[in-house]
């Protein structure tokens, strides 16, 4: 059975990345969609979207200008488009991968995490448990 998992991702060694990706427990043919079948792409994305190394499978198959499949979240026709832009950066939230530049999240979710654990005080406030 998946373990998908919502939780954020840490980093991880780049020569490890395969072994941690949630591709690796579902059906492999899921991220190589027939042409068109854009349900097929959103199976595959929303797998990707909960995988704890989709930074390091994306910045991956863009270095490598991979022609085929979902890799990182992104389909063959999004890494089109991208093509001649920077590669990602890393969500400061969620560590998954940043596609514009200017910004420092990957989503308002990570955003609003983030800028809360920006507000939080560094120690519990007086009185609590
Ligand atoms: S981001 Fe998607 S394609 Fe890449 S390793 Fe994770 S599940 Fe597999
Ligand atoms: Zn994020």
């Amino acid at each position: 059975m998946s373990t998908l998992s919502n939780k954020p991702s840490t980093p991880v060694e780049l020569s490890d990345w395969r072994d941690a990706g949630l591709c690796a427990q579902v059906d492999p043919d899921l991220f190589f969609p027939d042409p068109g079948d854009r349900a097929a792409v959103i199976r595959a994305k929303s797998v990707c979207a909960a995988c704890p190394v989709r930074f390091e499978c994306l910045t991956d198959a863009l270095t490598r200008n991979e022609r085929f499949g979902v890799w990182g979240g992104l389909s063959e026709r999004d890494r089109r488009n991208r093509r001649g832009k920077p590669l990602p950066h890393r969500c400061r939230h969620c560590h998954g991968p940043v596609l514009e530049p200017e910004h420092w999240y990957c989503s308002l979710a990570c955003r609003k995490a983030g800028q809360a654990e920006q507000t939080a005080p560094p120690f519990p406030a007086k009185g609590a448990a």
